[in-house]
């Protein structure tokens, strides 16, 4: 029997009405695993309801309880780890080791909600005026909706749900329908933790689902992540409809190499920013741009990704996995071809791989172009696979200037020797996570992930503090207290005396 994939709908587990169905398939042979029954208007409806009403009672609950809520969900999500990083790896085909990356740094977060009582202080100064103070409290918002993508079905859920529950909200999720039985299991450990019913909802679905959320007057702010026309679509029609919204979207992130940095240094790291877990990850680096002799380096590049073999996810020599469905590995195919024929050179070329006994799967193997321009489809666009780009720059200038005229900002590295080189890159480059000699430099959650311009559109990004205010609302008191009647009379100017 085929598993039914469950909604969490006030307090409880259910397969759902819905008749319009969506397999979830194996990447690595396309066989169906498990069936969603698409939520209802009603069952959304009914989510956004119970979840309005937990939050008359959530948002008293005292501080130091919701953060042993999460103290007790980190302490479950650890336990489970390698249970959940299975489930992971067998609805995305990520390899174990990267599956098990992406439900540790979720963990990351729900470590960092646990310390949300320093996190949600207010500030304070006394004697503002004569026998006046004025304090700020930050107090929840109320309900709030998330809608995730399915390249890291447990860190980004768990970049929102557990920073907004510990701050007082109350959440609704909406993963994505690719990759939907690893959120399940989140939100499962989560009523294991002691959440009180109500506090998270998980509803499965597609656009239908997500405009329900992006139109109910009830949520109160959207975090969004997935690709470049959702995210601005989710972005407009959810300030359209008056709220909160914070919209993480696609990406195009350069690498610059500077002739002095340390050639194996650069090789290892390529390899595994390019085309670790297919090509998936919105801070791969897919783009390569080597400046002056670093270009030279470009033959011993592609002999060691041509070492890299595409694998089943339990395989420990697979160096990653297929890409996440039939239609993604046409598109990445199509740009392959597309890049050929608007005349880059391909010195690798990974369209024609196929796992041998798994020849069904979505498999793509390493493929890596040289002599690309930014008029190109494969520049221009965000590929989304186990595709490197390559380009080359006279100088750190040059570099700096091609990389700022990408419409996207979400990372960036720079690898190089000299401290000047790397103090001028982070200083003048316009994309908002740099890494020196770091290929992939996602933030711990004590920063926020600050990805800029056509990769972000909001003002409060995940995470950090960032996401505190995200969640909250700011309320500030001015108050005195008399010792006696002062008697001066009405005070008629808007001046505190
Ligand atoms: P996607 O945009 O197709 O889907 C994301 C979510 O939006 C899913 O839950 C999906 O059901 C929903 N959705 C899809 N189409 C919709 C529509 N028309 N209306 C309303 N909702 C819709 O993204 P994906 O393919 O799942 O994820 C890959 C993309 O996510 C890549 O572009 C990647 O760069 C991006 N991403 C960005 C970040 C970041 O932090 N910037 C992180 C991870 C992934």
């Amino acid at each position: 029997m085929t598993t039914q994939v469950k909604h969490y709908i006030n307090g409880e587990f259910v397969v759902g009405n819905g008749s319009q169905q969506i397999a979830v398939t194996n990447p690595a042979n396309n066989e169906t695993i498990a069936l969603i029954n698409c939520a209802t208007a009603d069952e959304v409806h009914s989510a956004i309801a119970s979840a309005k009403a937990a939050f008359k009672s959530w948002k008293e609950v005292p501080v130091s309880e919701r953060a042993r809520v999460m103290l007790r969900y980190q302490h479950l999500l650890k336990e489970h780890h390698d249970e959940l990083a299975t489930i992971l790896s067998q609805e995305t085909g990520k390899t174990f080791e990267d599956a098990k990356g992406d439900v540790w740094r979720g963990i990351e977060v729900v470590e960092h909600a646990c310390n949300v009582a320093s996190l949600l202080m207010g500030e304070t100064v006394e004697n503002v005026a004569r026998s006046i103070d004025t304090y700020s409290y930050t107090q929840p918002l109320g309900v709030c909706a998330g809608i995730t993508p399915f390249n890291f079905p447990a860190m980004i859920p768990l970049w929102m749900f557990p920073l907004a529950i510990a701050c007082g909200n109350t959440f609704i999720l909406k993963p994505s329908e690719q990759d939907p039985m690893t959120p399940q299991r989140l939100v499962e450990l989560f009523e294991q933790a002691g959440a009180p019913k109500g506090v998270l909802q998980l509803v499965h679905g597609d656009k239908t689902a997500v405009d329900i959320l992006l139109r109910d007057p009830a949520i109160k702010a959207i975090s969004f992540v997935g690709s470049v026309g959702v995210g601005q679509y989710i972005y407009k029609t959810g300030t359209d409809n008056l709220k909160r919204v914070q919209a993480f979207a696609g990406a195009k992130n350069h690498c610059v190499i500077m002739p002095d940095a340390n050639k194996q240094q650069v090789i290892n790291n390529l390899v595994g920013a390019s085309v670790g877990a297919a090509g998936q990850r919105c801070m791969a680096l897919s783009v390569a741009v080597f400046v002056g002799a670093a270009k030279e380096w470009l033959p011993e590049l592609k002999e060691a990704l041509a070492k890299v073999r595409p694998g089943l996810w339990n395989d420990p020599q697979a160096g990653y996995g297929p890409v996440i469905s039939p239609a993604a590995k046409q598109r990445v195919l199509k740009l392959i071809q597309q890049g050929k024929d608007e005349g880059a050179d391909c010195l690798l070329d990974g369209s024609d791989f196929s796992l041998e006994g798994h020849e069904s799967g979505n498999w793509i193997g390493p493929t890596l172009f040289d002599k690309v321009t930014t008029e190109m489809s494969i520049y221009k666009e965000e590929i989304f696979g186990p595709v490197l780009c390559c380009m080359e720059a006279e100088t750190l200038e040059e570099a700096i200037e091609l990389v700022n005229n990408s419409p996207y900002g979400n990372g960036t590295s720079i690898f190089t020797a000299s401290g000047a080189a790397a103090r001028k890159y982070q200083h003048e480059i316009e994309v908002g996570q740099v890494g020196i000699n770091v290929p992939i430099p996602v933030p711990l959650p004590f920063f926020s992930f600050t990805g800029w311009k056509g990769s972000f559109y909001g003002d409060q990004h995940a995470y950090g503090k960032q996401a505190v205010r995200f969640y909250t609302e700011t309320k500030t008191i001015t108050a005195r207290w008399f010792e006696s009647d002062i008697g001066t009379g009405p005070n008629m100017s808007i001046h505190l005396k």
